[in-house]
């Protein structure tokens, strides 16, 4: 431990958690400027029906480049963001935005878009309030959207996470669990939960020809699910290899790097299936 390694190990490590801090009070600070500032912008990542080799949907994910910071991760301002409560701000701009481009976008108007959703935002009604409202004034259509939302709200807050999930499922909505085996929910919470999808983690994924209880992993998640009524999909997917043990396991949808990488909007159409993207 620390302490038997002497005194300067100390001051290292109090001097990395300092820096830590530091940035992360930057990252705050510049993020309650960062919608007014126009700094996020959405890109897409196309979704893939192996078995038929068609386009099923497309997942927004966020991008910001900060004028103080430059471009920053949403794996590091997300949980930052939902540590400050910017978080709903953040999620109103992704909602507006995405109905947004499903109207100006001839890809995304006849596809179903899926929206990542902090696990934390479970607790409030905010967000599927503005979902509710946009879909209400034809502005968005429920019925295309797909909500990925992480094992973390099943477990922290059943009660309050089903009846949200319910009322998603009451406005047409989809539901996917996302990064699915690295948190800790168990059967008996997904038999409870109304899900469509489970996103299994790129983590599993990643291993797939390399290391054989991954493979065994996502078997099971994948007999586990259909058996339950539950379709599942892949993140990460960066090889032929891992698509075609993926597709010989019957995995209903693939997402990754192999198929095309997340792009700006105005790439949608350009994008077609018949070239693997270069990883
Ligand atoms: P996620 O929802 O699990 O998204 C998948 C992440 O994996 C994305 O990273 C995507 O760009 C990346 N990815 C996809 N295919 C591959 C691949 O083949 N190889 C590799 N190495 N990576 C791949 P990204 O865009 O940096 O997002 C990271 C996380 O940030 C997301 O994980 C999600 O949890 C969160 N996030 C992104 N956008 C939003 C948002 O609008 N709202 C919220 N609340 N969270 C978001
Ligand atoms: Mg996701
Ligand atoms: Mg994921
Ligand atoms: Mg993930």
């Amino acid at each position: 431990n620390a302490k038997a390694q002497g005194r300067g190990c100390f001051s290292f490590f109090d001097f990395n958690i300092n820096a830590r801090n530091q940035r992360m009070i930057k990252v705050k600070h510049a993020l309650r400027s960062a919608i007014e500032d126009k700094e996020f912008s959405l890109v897409y990542q196309p979704k893939v029906n192996p078995a038929q080799m068609t386009l099923t949907g497309y997942e927004a994910l966020i991008r910001w480049d900060s004028a103080q910071l430059g471009p920053i991760s949403p794996a590091e301002f997300i949980p930052i963001a939902e540590e400050s409560g910017e978080i709903e701000r953040i999620t109103d701009w992704v909602l507006q935005r995405v109905a947004t481009d499903m109207q100006v976008s001839n890809v995304l108007d006849r596809s179903n878009v899926s929206i990542n959703i902090s696990a934390k935002q479970f607790r409030s009604d905010a967000w599927i309030n503005t979902l509710r409202e946009l879909d209400a004034n034809n502005l968005i259509n429920a019925h295309a959207i797909t909500i990925e939302v992480t094992e973390t709200a099943l477990v922290d807050s059943f009660d309050k996470t089903l009846e949200q999930l319910q009322a998603l499922r009451d406005l047409g909505a989809t539901i996917a669990i996302d990064d699915f085996g690295t948190g800790y929910s168990s059967l008996s919470y997904l038999k409870k939960m109304p899900i469509q999808y489970l996103k299994i983690d790129r983590s599993f994924v990643k291993d797939i020809g390399v290391d054989p209880d991954d493979q065994t992993i996502v078997q099971t998640v994948i007999v586990m699910s259909h058996a339950l009524g539950i379709k599942v999909i892949a993140e990460g997917a960066e090889s032929q290899e891992q698509v075609d043990f993926l597709s010989a396991q019957q995995c209903d949808e693939i997402q990754g790097y192999y198929f095309a990488k997340p792009m700006p909007l105005q790439d949608l159409a350009k994008f077609s299936l018949q070239e693997p993207a270069e990883a």
